[in-house]
Protein backbone atom coordinates (compact mmCIF):
# COMPACT_ATOMS: atom_id res chain seq x y z
CA UNK A 1 0.00 0.00 0.00
CA UNK A 2 2.70 2.06 0.63
CA UNK A 3 5.03 1.31 -1.29
CA UNK A 4 2.47 1.80 -4.08
CA UNK A 5 4.05 3.26 -7.55
CA UNK A 6 1.98 6.33 -7.62
CA UNK A 7 3.19 7.25 -3.78
CA UNK A 8 6.38 6.60 -4.48
CA UNK A 9 6.16 9.67 -7.68
CA UNK A 10 3.98 11.95 -5.60
CA UNK A 11 7.37 11.60 -2.71
CA UNK A 12 10.16 12.44 -5.49
CA UNK A 13 7.95 15.50 -6.22
CA UNK A 14 9.09 18.97 -4.75
CA UNK A 15 6.63 20.04 -1.98
CA UNK A 16 5.49 22.67 -3.84
CA UNK A 17 4.39 20.06 -6.68
CA UNK A 18 3.06 17.47 -4.20
CA UNK A 19 0.44 19.94 -3.27
CA UNK A 20 -0.65 20.74 -6.40
CA UNK A 21 -0.81 16.95 -7.14
CA UNK A 22 -2.86 16.96 -4.43
CA UNK A 23 -5.37 19.79 -4.96
CA UNK A 24 -5.93 18.68 -8.53
CA UNK A 25 -6.84 15.23 -6.84
CA UNK A 26 -8.88 16.78 -4.58
CA UNK A 27 -10.58 19.04 -6.94
CA UNK A 28 -11.66 15.77 -8.91
CA UNK A 29 -12.82 14.45 -5.86
CA UNK A 30 -14.44 17.98 -5.09
CA UNK A 31 -16.95 17.51 -7.84
CA UNK A 32 -18.18 13.90 -7.48
CA UNK A 33 -18.49 13.84 -3.33
CA UNK A 34 -20.49 17.54 -3.57
CA UNK A 35 -21.65 17.69 -7.25
CA UNK A 36 -24.59 16.19 -9.13
CA UNK A 37 -27.40 15.63 -6.40
CA UNK A 38 -25.57 16.82 -3.52
CA UNK A 39 -27.36 20.03 -2.60
CA UNK A 40 -30.37 18.18 -3.05
CA UNK A 41 -29.63 15.82 -1.08
CA UNK A 42 -28.37 18.23 2.00
CA UNK A 43 -31.90 19.70 1.80
CA UNK A 44 -33.71 16.74 1.86
CA UNK A 45 -31.24 15.57 4.84
CA UNK A 46 -31.99 18.48 6.84
CA UNK A 47 -35.88 18.22 6.25
CA UNK A 48 -35.87 14.13 6.81
CA UNK A 49 -33.90 15.15 10.37
CA UNK A 50 -36.82 16.28 11.59
CA UNK A 51 -38.90 13.73 11.66
CA UNK A 52 -39.72 11.08 14.33
CA UNK A 53 -38.12 8.15 14.95
CA UNK A 54 -41.44 6.45 13.53
CA UNK A 55 -41.47 8.30 10.49
CA UNK A 56 -37.77 7.35 9.56
CA UNK A 57 -38.55 3.63 10.46
CA UNK A 58 -41.06 3.71 7.90
CA UNK A 59 -39.09 5.65 5.43
CA UNK A 60 -36.24 2.90 6.19
CA UNK A 61 -38.58 -0.23 5.55
CA UNK A 62 -39.67 1.00 2.07
CA UNK A 63 -36.23 1.62 0.94
CA UNK A 64 -35.08 -1.95 2.59
CA UNK A 65 -38.30 -3.72 0.91
CA UNK A 66 -37.08 -2.22 -2.83
CA UNK A 67 -33.60 -3.09 -1.49
CA UNK A 68 -34.79 -6.96 -0.74
CA UNK A 69 -36.38 -7.26 -4.02
CA UNK A 70 -33.36 -5.45 -6.11
CA UNK A 71 -30.89 -8.35 -4.37
CA UNK A 72 -33.20 -11.38 -5.24
CA UNK A 73 -33.66 -10.11 -8.95
CA UNK A 74 -30.42 -8.67 -9.63
CA UNK A 75 -27.61 -9.52 -7.61
CA UNK A 76 -25.97 -13.17 -8.16
CA UNK A 77 -24.94 -13.80 -4.69
CA UNK A 78 -28.47 -12.81 -3.11
CA UNK A 79 -29.96 -15.16 -5.62
CA UNK A 80 -27.78 -17.71 -4.61
CA UNK A 81 -27.77 -17.66 -0.86
CA UNK A 82 -31.50 -16.73 -0.67
CA UNK A 83 -32.48 -19.68 -2.24
CA UNK A 84 -34.95 -21.42 -0.27
CA UNK A 85 -35.00 -18.68 2.71
CA UNK A 86 -38.55 -16.47 3.12
CA UNK A 87 -37.16 -13.24 2.11
CA UNK A 88 -40.33 -12.07 0.82
CA UNK A 89 -41.61 -11.95 4.20
CA UNK A 90 -39.45 -8.88 4.80
CA UNK A 91 -41.41 -6.24 5.14
CA UNK A 92 -39.21 -3.95 7.95
CA UNK A 93 -36.39 -3.88 10.15
CA UNK A 94 -37.45 -6.32 12.38
CA UNK A 95 -38.25 -9.11 9.66
CA UNK A 96 -34.42 -8.99 8.78
CA UNK A 97 -33.35 -11.92 10.60
CA UNK A 98 -34.82 -14.32 8.17
CA UNK A 99 -32.22 -13.50 6.06
CA UNK A 100 -28.27 -14.62 6.33
CA UNK A 101 -25.49 -12.62 7.82
CA UNK A 102 -22.76 -11.81 5.16
CA UNK A 103 -19.42 -11.58 6.54
CA UNK A 104 -15.99 -9.93 4.98
CA UNK A 105 -14.95 -13.48 3.88
CA UNK A 106 -17.43 -13.70 1.10
CA UNK A 107 -17.12 -10.57 -0.33
CA UNK A 108 -13.31 -10.78 -0.04
CA UNK A 109 -13.91 -14.56 -2.19
CA UNK A 110 -15.74 -12.73 -4.97
CA UNK A 111 -16.84 -8.81 -4.50
CA UNK A 112 -18.07 -9.34 -8.37
CA UNK A 113 -20.81 -11.64 -7.32
CA UNK A 114 -22.53 -8.79 -5.10
CA UNK A 115 -23.01 -6.52 -7.81
CA UNK A 116 -26.25 -6.43 -9.25
CA UNK A 117 -26.54 -7.26 -13.32
CA UNK A 118 -26.14 -5.12 -15.90
CA UNK A 119 -23.68 -2.83 -13.88
CA UNK A 120 -20.25 -2.39 -14.71
CA UNK A 121 -17.39 -1.28 -11.83
CA UNK A 122 -15.60 0.59 -14.32
CA UNK A 123 -19.11 3.02 -14.31
CA UNK A 124 -19.11 2.62 -10.45
CA UNK A 125 -16.95 3.97 -7.26
CA UNK A 126 -14.32 2.28 -5.85
CA UNK A 127 -14.18 2.05 -2.08
CA UNK A 128 -11.45 0.36 -0.83
CA UNK A 129 -11.36 -0.47 3.07
CA UNK A 130 -8.02 -0.57 5.17
CA UNK A 131 -8.48 -4.27 6.12
CA UNK A 132 -6.77 -5.10 10.04
CA UNK A 133 -4.19 -7.38 8.66
CA UNK A 134 -3.73 -4.95 5.30
CA UNK A 135 -5.91 -7.62 2.86
CA UNK A 136 -8.68 -4.53 1.89
CA UNK A 137 -12.07 -4.84 0.32
CA UNK A 138 -13.32 -3.15 -2.76
CA UNK A 139 -17.12 -2.07 -2.05
CA UNK A 140 -18.65 -0.53 -5.05
CA UNK A 141 -21.04 2.39 -4.54
CA UNK A 142 -23.22 3.90 -7.32
CA UNK A 143 -21.92 7.31 -8.60
CA UNK A 144 -25.56 8.77 -7.22
CA UNK A 145 -24.45 7.94 -3.45
CA UNK A 146 -21.54 9.53 -3.20
CA UNK A 147 -22.74 13.02 -2.92
CA UNK A 148 -25.63 11.38 -0.56
CA UNK A 149 -23.22 9.81 1.59
CA UNK A 150 -21.10 13.51 1.59
CA UNK A 151 -24.62 14.96 2.82
CA UNK A 152 -24.87 13.05 5.10
CA UNK A 153 -21.60 13.48 6.12
CA UNK A 154 -22.23 17.43 6.24
CA UNK A 155 -25.84 17.99 7.95
CA UNK A 156 -25.16 15.22 10.39
CA UNK A 157 -21.89 14.95 11.11
CA UNK A 158 -20.59 18.35 10.53
CA UNK A 159 -23.10 20.78 10.82
CA UNK A 160 -24.23 19.03 14.46
CA UNK A 161 -20.54 19.83 15.61
CA UNK A 162 -21.03 23.38 14.58
CA UNK A 163 -18.95 23.23 11.88
CA UNK A 164 -19.17 23.50 7.90
CA UNK A 165 -16.46 21.99 5.16
CA UNK A 166 -15.75 25.24 4.26
CA UNK A 167 -14.25 26.62 7.28
CA UNK A 168 -10.73 26.20 7.29
CA UNK A 169 -9.77 22.14 8.70
CA UNK A 170 -7.08 20.02 9.77
CA UNK A 171 -6.83 16.30 9.08
CA UNK A 172 -4.96 13.50 10.50
CA UNK A 173 -5.59 10.44 8.69
CA UNK A 174 -3.58 7.30 7.37
CA UNK A 175 -2.19 8.42 4.14
CA UNK A 176 1.11 8.70 4.30
CA UNK A 177 1.30 12.04 2.84
CA UNK A 178 4.68 13.30 3.88
CA UNK A 179 7.79 10.40 3.47
CA UNK A 180 8.42 8.54 6.77
CA UNK A 181 12.22 9.01 7.07
CA UNK A 182 11.50 13.29 6.86
CA UNK A 183 13.38 14.60 9.40
CA UNK A 184 12.38 18.38 9.25
CA UNK A 185 9.05 20.22 8.92
CA UNK A 186 6.61 20.54 7.20
CA UNK A 187 5.04 17.36 8.36
CA UNK A 188 1.90 18.63 6.50
CA UNK A 189 1.16 19.42 3.11
CA UNK A 190 -2.06 21.98 1.92
CA UNK A 191 -5.17 21.25 -0.29
CA UNK A 192 -6.22 24.57 -1.19
CA UNK A 193 -9.45 23.20 -2.20
CA UNK A 194 -10.66 21.98 0.76
CA UNK A 195 -8.58 24.68 3.02
CA UNK A 196 -7.38 20.84 4.48
CA UNK A 197 -4.12 20.97 6.59
CA UNK A 198 -3.45 17.05 5.77
CA UNK A 199 -0.81 16.37 9.05
CA UNK A 200 0.96 13.50 8.87
CA UNK A 201 0.24 11.03 11.64
CA UNK A 202 3.62 9.83 11.82
CA UNK A 203 5.79 12.56 12.82
CA UNK A 204 4.52 13.63 15.72
CA UNK A 205 6.60 14.04 18.94
CA UNK A 206 7.49 16.28 21.55
CA UNK A 207 10.21 17.64 19.34
CA UNK A 208 8.04 17.81 16.36
CA UNK A 209 4.99 18.94 18.54
CA UNK A 210 5.62 23.08 17.58
CA UNK A 211 6.15 22.95 14.29
CA UNK A 212 2.32 21.15 14.26
CA UNK A 213 0.92 23.36 16.19
CA UNK A 214 2.63 26.93 13.99
CA UNK A 215 1.28 24.94 11.05
CA UNK A 216 -2.62 24.76 12.49
CA UNK A 217 -2.47 28.65 13.48
CA UNK A 218 -0.62 30.06 10.11
CA UNK A 219 -3.35 27.93 8.09
CA UNK A 220 -6.11 29.24 10.38
CA UNK A 221 -7.66 25.51 10.64
CA UNK A 222 -10.60 26.14 12.83
CA UNK A 223 -11.52 22.23 13.69
CA UNK A 224 -9.76 18.89 13.47
CA UNK A 225 -10.62 15.47 11.96
CA UNK A 226 -8.70 12.18 11.79
CA UNK A 227 -8.35 9.11 13.88
CA UNK A 228 -8.49 9.89 17.62
CA UNK A 229 -5.40 8.16 18.39
CA UNK A 230 -3.45 10.41 15.86
CA UNK A 231 -4.73 13.53 17.17
CA UNK A 232 -4.68 12.56 21.15
CA UNK A 233 -0.97 11.81 20.27
CA UNK A 234 -0.61 15.50 18.80
CA UNK A 235 -2.43 17.09 21.81
CA UNK A 236 -0.30 14.93 24.29
CA UNK A 237 2.98 15.66 22.62
CA UNK A 238 2.48 19.46 22.65
CA UNK A 239 1.48 19.00 26.03
CA UNK A 240 4.63 17.57 27.09
CA UNK A 241 6.70 20.38 25.20
CA UNK A 242 5.23 23.24 27.40
CA UNK A 243 2.97 23.89 23.91
CA UNK A 244 0.45 26.56 25.12
CA UNK A 245 -3.16 25.20 24.18
CA UNK A 246 -4.24 25.92 20.26
CA UNK A 247 -8.18 27.13 20.73
CA UNK A 248 -10.28 25.02 17.92
CA UNK A 249 -13.62 24.62 17.34
CA UNK A 250 -14.29 21.19 17.31
CA UNK A 251 -12.89 17.47 16.96
CA UNK A 252 -14.54 15.28 15.34
CA UNK A 253 -12.66 11.61 15.39
CA UNK A 254 -12.90 8.27 13.55
CA UNK A 255 -11.26 5.26 12.73
CA UNK A 256 -10.08 3.62 16.15
CA UNK A 257 -11.48 3.13 19.56
CA UNK A 258 -11.29 6.38 21.75
CA UNK A 259 -10.04 5.93 25.24
CA UNK A 260 -10.95 8.54 27.61
CA UNK A 261 -7.35 9.84 28.08
CA UNK A 262 -7.06 10.42 24.53
CA UNK A 263 -10.44 12.33 24.94
CA UNK A 264 -9.59 14.47 27.64
CA UNK A 265 -5.82 15.08 25.81
CA UNK A 266 -7.53 16.43 22.70
CA UNK A 267 -10.18 18.20 24.89
CA UNK A 268 -7.58 19.67 27.00
CA UNK A 269 -5.15 21.13 24.63
CA UNK A 270 -7.71 22.08 21.81
CA UNK A 271 -10.12 23.88 24.40
CA UNK A 272 -12.91 21.94 22.23
CA UNK A 273 -14.98 19.32 22.27
CA UNK A 274 -14.30 15.87 21.10
CA UNK A 275 -16.93 14.12 18.90
CA UNK A 276 -16.78 10.14 18.29
CA UNK A 277 -17.86 9.32 14.68
CA UNK A 278 -18.71 6.32 13.16
CA UNK A 279 -18.40 5.37 10.05
CA UNK A 280 -17.11 2.73 7.85
CA UNK A 281 -15.51 2.36 4.36
CA UNK A 282 -18.62 0.06 2.94
CA UNK A 283 -20.79 2.88 3.70
CA UNK A 284 -23.26 0.38 5.65
CA UNK A 285 -24.34 2.23 8.53
CA UNK A 286 -23.26 5.80 10.69
CA UNK A 287 -23.24 7.32 14.25
CA UNK A 288 -22.62 10.99 15.35
CA UNK A 289 -22.14 11.48 18.66
CA UNK A 290 -24.02 14.84 19.86
CA UNK A 291 -23.44 17.65 22.38
CA UNK A 292 -24.89 15.65 24.96
CA UNK A 293 -22.41 12.70 24.11
CA UNK A 294 -24.59 10.24 22.82
CA UNK A 295 -23.89 8.29 19.80
CA UNK A 296 -27.04 8.62 17.87
CA UNK A 297 -27.51 6.33 14.49
CA UNK A 298 -28.30 7.89 11.19
CA UNK A 299 -30.89 6.74 9.91
CA UNK A 300 -30.66 7.86 6.37
CA UNK A 301 -27.50 5.61 5.87
CA UNK A 302 -28.36 2.22 6.90
CA UNK A 303 -30.00 0.11 9.16
CA UNK A 304 -27.95 -0.97 12.29
CA UNK A 305 -28.83 -4.27 13.94
CA UNK A 306 -26.72 -5.27 17.24
CA UNK A 307 -26.80 -9.13 17.44
CA UNK A 308 -25.48 -12.24 20.10
CA UNK A 309 -23.39 -15.31 18.95
CA UNK A 310 -26.61 -17.12 18.37
CA UNK A 311 -27.81 -14.19 15.79
CA UNK A 312 -30.71 -13.15 18.27
CA UNK A 313 -30.98 -9.34 18.91
CA UNK A 314 -29.30 -8.27 21.74
CA UNK A 315 -30.85 -6.32 24.46
CA UNK A 316 -30.78 -2.74 25.47
CA UNK A 317 -26.98 -2.62 27.47
CA UNK A 318 -25.68 -6.18 26.22
CA UNK A 319 -22.95 -6.04 23.82
CA UNK A 320 -23.11 -7.64 20.55
CA UNK A 321 -21.62 -7.42 16.97
CA UNK A 322 -22.88 -4.60 14.54
CA UNK A 323 -24.46 -5.56 11.42
CA UNK A 324 -25.33 -2.95 8.78
CA UNK A 325 -27.19 -2.81 5.86
CA UNK A 326 -26.83 -0.29 3.54
CA UNK A 327 -29.52 1.94 2.20
CA UNK A 328 -27.98 3.87 -0.19
CA UNK A 329 -25.84 1.06 -2.05
CA UNK A 330 -28.51 -0.44 -5.02
CA UNK A 331 -25.41 -1.07 -7.28
CA UNK A 332 -23.71 -3.65 -4.58
CA UNK A 333 -26.40 -4.42 -2.22
CA UNK A 334 -24.78 -5.30 1.55
CA UNK A 335 -27.58 -6.72 3.70
CA UNK A 336 -27.09 -7.73 7.08
CA UNK A 337 -22.96 -7.62 6.57
CA UNK A 338 -21.28 -8.16 9.97
CA UNK A 339 -19.53 -5.02 10.34
CA UNK A 340 -16.69 -6.67 12.78
CA UNK A 341 -17.36 -4.06 15.75
CA UNK A 342 -18.86 -4.35 18.94
CA UNK A 343 -21.59 -2.21 20.61
CA UNK A 344 -24.85 -1.91 22.45
CA UNK A 345 -27.96 0.18 22.47
CA UNK A 346 -27.92 2.60 25.28
CA UNK A 347 -30.49 1.35 27.98
CA UNK A 348 -32.01 5.31 28.38
CA UNK A 349 -32.71 5.73 24.54
CA UNK A 350 -33.93 9.75 25.32
CA UNK A 351 -31.59 13.04 24.68
CA UNK A 352 -31.74 15.86 25.80
CA UNK A 353 -30.41 16.86 22.18
CA UNK A 354 -33.50 16.25 20.93
CA UNK A 355 -32.42 13.69 18.17
CA UNK A 356 -34.83 11.05 17.87
CA UNK A 357 -33.05 8.41 16.74
CA UNK A 358 -31.40 5.46 18.28
CA UNK A 359 -28.55 5.52 20.42
CA UNK A 360 -25.48 2.89 20.80
CA UNK A 361 -23.53 3.32 23.94
CA UNK A 362 -19.97 1.39 24.37
CA UNK A 363 -18.21 1.17 20.98
CA UNK A 364 -16.32 -2.36 22.54
CA UNK A 365 -13.91 -2.29 19.62
CA UNK A 366 -13.05 -4.69 17.22
CA UNK A 367 -14.24 -8.18 16.38
CA UNK A 368 -10.18 -8.84 15.98
CA UNK A 369 -9.31 -7.32 18.86
CA UNK A 370 -8.69 -10.56 20.98
CA UNK A 371 -5.88 -12.42 22.72
CA UNK A 372 -4.94 -15.66 22.40
CA UNK A 373 -4.62 -18.18 25.53
CA UNK A 374 -2.30 -21.25 25.60
CA UNK A 375 -4.90 -23.41 26.09
CA UNK A 376 -6.10 -22.04 22.55
CA UNK A 377 -8.90 -20.10 23.78
CA UNK A 378 -9.61 -16.44 22.09
CA UNK A 379 -10.48 -13.69 24.37
CA UNK A 380 -12.19 -10.48 23.16
CA UNK A 381 -14.31 -7.13 24.29
CA UNK A 382 -11.28 -6.61 25.96
CA UNK A 383 -11.68 -2.21 25.25
CA UNK A 384 -13.59 -1.54 28.74
CA UNK A 385 -10.60 -2.48 30.35
CA UNK A 386 -8.73 -0.81 28.45
CA UNK A 387 -11.16 2.84 29.10
CA UNK A 388 -11.05 1.99 33.06
CA UNK A 389 -7.61 4.29 33.29
CA UNK A 390 -8.57 8.17 31.92
CA UNK A 391 -4.78 8.90 32.75
CA UNK A 392 -3.38 5.99 30.28
CA UNK A 393 -3.43 8.32 27.43
CA UNK A 394 -3.42 5.52 25.01
CA UNK A 395 -2.48 1.70 25.31
CA UNK A 396 -2.31 -1.82 23.41
CA UNK A 397 -1.74 -5.02 23.51
CA UNK A 398 1.23 -6.56 21.80
CA UNK A 399 0.74 -10.67 21.88
CA UNK A 400 3.78 -11.96 20.95
CA UNK A 401 2.89 -16.14 21.77
CA UNK A 402 0.26 -17.80 22.98
CA UNK A 403 -0.46 -17.39 26.41
CA UNK A 404 1.61 -14.25 26.97
CA UNK A 405 1.43 -10.59 25.81
CA UNK A 406 2.63 -7.31 26.84
CA UNK A 407 0.75 -4.08 27.99
CA UNK A 408 2.20 -1.56 26.10
CA UNK A 409 0.70 1.90 28.10
CA UNK A 410 1.47 5.53 26.82
CA UNK A 411 0.89 7.56 30.31
CA UNK A 412 -1.15 10.87 30.22
CA UNK A 413 -1.76 13.31 32.78
CA UNK A 414 -1.54 12.24 36.47
CA UNK A 415 -0.49 8.84 35.59
CA UNK A 416 0.52 6.58 38.02
CA UNK A 417 1.63 3.33 37.45
CA UNK A 418 -0.68 1.45 39.65
CA UNK A 419 -3.78 2.59 36.99
CA UNK A 420 -1.57 0.47 34.54
CA UNK A 421 -2.03 -2.37 37.11
CA UNK A 422 -5.36 -2.02 38.07
CA UNK A 423 -5.87 -2.38 33.95
CA UNK A 424 -3.93 -5.25 33.71
CA UNK A 425 -6.14 -7.12 36.72
CA UNK A 426 -9.24 -6.19 34.96
CA UNK A 427 -7.64 -8.17 31.98
CA UNK A 428 -6.28 -10.72 34.13
CA UNK A 429 -9.58 -10.99 35.39
CA UNK A 430 -11.02 -12.19 32.22
CA UNK A 431 -8.63 -14.34 30.66
CA UNK A 432 -7.53 -15.98 33.46
CA UNK A 433 -4.13 -18.05 33.35
CA UNK A 434 -1.90 -15.38 31.09
CA UNK A 435 0.94 -13.35 31.38
CA UNK A 436 0.55 -9.64 30.63
CA UNK A 437 3.74 -7.75 31.30
CA UNK A 438 3.22 -3.58 31.52
CA UNK A 439 5.52 -1.49 29.49
CA UNK A 440 5.27 1.89 29.79
CA UNK A 441 6.45 3.30 26.42
CA UNK A 442 6.61 6.91 24.50
CA UNK A 443 4.47 5.99 21.66
CA UNK A 444 2.22 3.53 20.33
CA UNK A 445 3.31 1.82 17.02
CA UNK A 446 0.80 2.48 14.10
CA UNK A 447 -0.41 0.34 11.34
CA UNK A 448 0.28 0.68 7.70
CA UNK A 449 -3.07 2.60 7.56
CA UNK A 450 -2.47 4.70 10.47
CA UNK A 451 -4.70 3.11 13.14
CA UNK A 452 -3.84 2.50 16.36
CA UNK A 453 -5.75 -1.45 17.40
CA UNK A 454 -6.03 -2.31 20.67
CA UNK A 455 -4.53 -5.75 20.38
CA UNK A 456 -1.59 -6.31 17.57
CA UNK A 457 -1.04 -10.29 17.15
CA UNK A 458 2.68 -10.35 16.10
CA UNK A 459 2.48 -12.88 13.51
CA UNK A 460 -0.51 -11.91 11.76
CA UNK A 461 1.64 -8.75 11.25
CA UNK A 462 5.12 -9.73 9.67
CA UNK A 463 5.79 -5.95 8.28
CA UNK A 464 5.04 -4.43 12.19
CA UNK A 465 7.41 -6.75 13.74
CA UNK A 466 10.60 -4.52 13.47
CA UNK A 467 9.27 -1.31 15.31
CA UNK A 468 7.98 -3.89 17.71
CA UNK A 469 11.40 -5.23 18.29
CA UNK A 470 12.99 -2.16 18.68
CA UNK A 471 10.29 -0.83 21.07
CA UNK A 472 10.74 -4.10 23.28
CA UNK A 473 14.39 -4.14 22.87
CA UNK A 474 15.46 -5.34 26.15
CA UNK A 475 12.98 -8.33 26.31
CA UNK A 476 13.00 -11.70 24.67
CA UNK A 477 10.36 -11.58 21.97
CA UNK A 478 9.58 -15.23 20.78
CA UNK A 479 9.22 -14.31 16.96
CA UNK A 480 12.07 -14.24 14.70
ZN1 LIG B 1 -28.31 13.40 21.62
Amino acid sequence: MIQDWKMELYWRLPIFLQETALSAYVYHLDRIYYGLGYEEWRQKIMEMQKWSAADAKVWQAQKLQALVELAVAKVPYYREKWAGCPWKKVHSTQDLSVLPLVDKQAIRQNERYFIADGLETKNLWLQKTSGTTGTSLQIFWPMAMVPKWWAVVEVLVRNVAGVEKNLPRAMMGGRPIVRGKTSKPPFWRYNKWWKQLYLSSYHVSPKTAASYANALGSYGSQWITGYGSAIAALAESATEAGIDSLPLRVGIVSGDTLLPGMRNTIEKFFECKCLDHYGQSEGVCMAMECKEGRLHVIPWVGILEILREDGSPCEPGEVGEMVGTSLLNDAMPLIRYRLGDYAAWAINQKCECGNPHPIISKLEGRVDDFLITDDGRKIGRLSTAMKRSPSIHSAQIVQDRPGHAYLLVRPGNMYETSDSVAVREDILDRIGNFELEIVEVHEIPKTLQGKTPLVVRLDERPNMQGSYKQLLNKRELSFN
